[in-house]
């Protein structure tokens, strides 16, 4: 039984849904992980894992089911239903925590969003474009291409094959971030800095398939938040 994660009023994306998998026991995400110039390194969802066991081994739970087999019609619908049948739902996350692990992950994905009938916006971030590239049906959503090089910004043109909306880059140093946002603006390129609130910002979000403007968008690790602050 798939289990989707309300986010709960007060938090960064209150009043959406999202549905994740645990990066403890995806391979993709502890190869990463090791590697202290990607932002997986300092990954939320581990921290959200060690601090919320439940939660932990509901991902663990969906990360077996979405990655070893290709659900059924059925059961796919079913999945899609939570998210047809929420009162007042802002959006829908395909991750919040977690990645794309294989080609049944992607095509569950994309069998689930091909059910969700109401009109929210469904947005999937991934640092691995490579699966939605050789999916055989398009996935109806946005796609966010999440940069796995931290204090790097990666520009939304980049990717010529793959309709990428917007590209999400962290950075931990404040003063690196600034500098890259002010080049990119020169070069007419729109960035935005990640505000935190999602249902008040909702650039990731647009209804699928309108014309948007793509942008670099930049945000400061939650420590690097806290620096600054102080
Ligand atoms: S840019 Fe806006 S919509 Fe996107 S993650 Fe940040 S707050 Fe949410």
């Amino acid at each position: 039984m798939i289990k989707i994660t309300e986010h709960k009023k007060g938090l960064k994306m209150e009043g959406f849904l999202s549905l994740n998998t645990a990066p403890s026991v995806n391979p993709f995400c502890k190869h990463m992980s090791k590697d202290k110039a990607c932002i997986c390194a300092q990954c939320y969802g581990r921290y959200m894992e060690r601090r919320y066991p439940r939660a932990k081994q509901a991902w663990i739970d969906n990360f077996k089911a979405l990655t070893t087999a290709v659900l059924t019609d059925e059961q796919a619908a079913n999945i899609a239903d939570v998210f047809n049948r929420k009162r007042r739902l802002v959006g829908v996350r395909l991750h919040s925590v977690g990645e794309i692990y294989n080609d049944f992950h992607i095509e569950n994905f994309r069998k689930i969003v091909s059910n969700i009938k109401v009109d929210i916006p469904v947005t999937i971030w991934t640092k691995r474009l490579s699966f939605i590239k050789g999916l055989k049906e398009r996935l109806q959503c946005n796609i966010i291409y999440s940069n796995p090089r931290i204090n790097t910004v990666i520009e939304p043109s980049h990717f010529a094959d793959i309709p990428v909306l917007h590209t999400f880059n962290v950075y931990d140093d404040k003063v690196q971030q600034n500098a890259d946002m002010a080049r990119l603006k020169a070069s007419g390129i729109n960035t935005v800095e990640c505000t935190g609130s999602c249902k008040d910002c909702m650039v990731c979000y647009p209804k699928y398939g309108t014309e948007t403007a793509h942008c670099a968008i930049f945000e400061l690790t939650r420590k690097a938040q806290g620096k600054t602050r102080s």
